[in-house]
Order: structure tokens, then C-alpha cells, then sequence
């Protein structure tokens, strides 16, 4: 799977340097004689940046799907309950669950619901 940029990721990085680079201004601003206050502005500023870049480039989890297929009566079709990781038997979820956590290799898997009728 290619993982491309979203353009939420993409303003992310730019406010992120841009954060950087006026933190850094008053930071080297902190130096000029009675302006030290300045770098109590300058440090968070390129820390909070530093933190966003951090994290943006950090590597998503991936997280499997299961689909779930609802029969008209509302019970799941079991064969469909299976960890996309190990093949270990799910738990039956409860309608309206997003998420199911593999309880045999400790995954967490997303539901997707998929009613039949
Ligand atoms: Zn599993």
C-alpha cells in the first residue's frame, strides 16, 4: 500500500515549519540586551513544531478490516469473525462497535458493518 500525503498532513507540515521558523526568530530575537523574555515565546513554539513534524512522520499503525455481514434478523454471520492477523476466532462484537481487539495476538482489528437486507 502507498501511503500518500493528505492535505491535512500537508498543512500540518507547513504550519509545523512555519511554528519552527518564528520560534527560531524569537529565539535568536532573545538575544538582543532586555529581550530574554522572548525565548519563553521561541522555545514552545519551535518545541510544539518540532513535536507536530515528529509525529507527522511517525508510521500509521496499520489496522485491518473485517467486514461483518448482518443477517435480516440482526445476528452476524459467523464465518466472517476471523482476525485478518493470526486467523484466530473474534468475539461476536456488539452492533454499532467500531472496533475489535484480536484476543489471541493482541491486534486491533476496525469493523466494518455490511447489513445484507
Ligand atoms: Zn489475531
Amino acid at each position: 500500500m502507498s501511503e500518500k500525503m493528505t492535505l491535512t498532513s500537508i498543512i500540518t507540515l507547513v504550519a509545523s515549519l512555519a511554528l519552527i521558523l518564528l520560534g527560531f526568530i524569537f529565539v535568536i530575537a532573545a538575544f538582543s540586551p532586555g529581550k530574554i523574555y522572548r525565548l519563553a515565546i521561541g522555545v514552545p513554539m519551535v518545541t510544539v513544531g518540532g513535536v507536530l513534524i515528529y509525529r507527522l512522520l511517525q508510521p500509521k499503525p496499520k489496522i485491518l478490516t473485517v467486514t461483518l455481514k448482518w443477517d435480516p434478523s440482526g445476528k452476524i454471520v459467523a464465518e466472517e469473525l476471523k482476525c485478518p492477523y493470526c486467523g484466530a476466532p473474534l468475539p461476536p462484537p456488539q452492533p454499532g462497535m467500531e472496533y475489535l481487539k484480536c484476543p489471541y495476538c493482541g491486534k486491533t482489528i476496525k469493523v466494518l458493518e455490511e447489513p445484507i437486507w
